[in-house]
């Protein structure tokens, strides 16, 4: 019998509140937790789950990417054999270390956060996995670290086979032009709550005053990529909204 965890357990209660619960596109909890129980948290790997449950007790828990999306995003790394990733918005580290998990033992991830604490919150559970040689963590804003690295094109521009952007939603379609330049043709790039609670989706005078800003900057950036000839894009209902947009020119 398969044994889950508390925080499995707990999420079963199905409140609004839990913070590894998001409805999507499904907009149905039930669904939702369908698809934890029986595909996603049986095959998460335990290291994952161990951050999962350290992180439900940090206030920012509800920042964590959900493990739905975190199994997409591991079976990505692995089909187009990533070695060199980047990573915007690190939080305690749940989609750095499934990133980790998932790509080779000589493959590296840039990760950027301003905030080391709580990247530190996950860092034991990290080395514990033996995949913290694959990490290099930049303490720093990522517009900044994103165009260092393109200063030096020769040896950045083109070279990335992935990065995954989870941080401020103002600077989406900012990180959105560097990336391509980083990333290699083929390479992806996943943005992280493109539904954005389903707000999107909403009348603006319907979503509180704290959604605002950052809502008009998704349906932009949904906008804007949905009409970019350089990718190819897949908005899939995981989690929050991941749009998963591929590099083809
Ligand atoms: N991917 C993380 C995970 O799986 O736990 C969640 C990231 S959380 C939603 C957003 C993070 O973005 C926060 O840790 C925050 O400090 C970081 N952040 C905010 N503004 C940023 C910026 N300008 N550059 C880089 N990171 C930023
Ligand atoms: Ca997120």
């Amino acid at each position: 019998m398969i044994c889950f965890s508390s925080i499995y357990l707990k999420s079963m209660e199905f409140t609004t509140a839990e913070p590894f619960l998001h409805k999507g596109l499904l907009q149905s909890f039930e669904l939702t937790k369908y698809i934890l129980k029986t595909n996603v948290y049986p095959r998460e790997p335990s290291p994952l789950k161990e951050l999962r449950e350290v992180t439900a007790k940090h206030p920012g828990n509800f920042m964590s990417t959900t493990p739905d999306s975190g199994q997409l995003m591991g079976m990505l790394l692995k089909l187009i054999n990533a070695k060199k990733t980047i990573e915007i918005g690190v939080y305690t580290g749940y989609s750095l270390l499934l990133t980790a998990l998932s790509i080779p033992h000589d493959a590296m991830i840039i990760a950027i956060d301003p905030n080391k604490e709580t990247y530190e919150i996950g860092l034991p559970i990290i080395q514990k996995a033996g995949v913290e040689h694959k990490i290099n963590f930049i303490e720093s804003q990522a517009l900044p670290v994103l165009d260092k690295l393109l200063q030096n094109q020769k040896d950045n521009e083109g070279s990335f086979d992935f990065a995954f952007v989870d941080a401020d939603k103002e600077n989406y379609l900012n990180y959105h032009e560097r990336l391509l330049k980083l990333v290699k043709v083929g390479g992806l790039i996943v943005f992280d709550n493109t539904l954005w609670g389903g707000t999107v989706a909403q009348p603006e005078e319907a979503v509180s005053e704290d959604r605002k800003e950052s809502r008009r900057s998704i349906i932009e950036f949904n906008n804007s990529v949905s009409i970019d000839q350089r990718i190819e894009i897949a908005l899939t209902p995981s989690g929050d909204g991941l749009t998963i947009c591929r590099r083809i020119r």
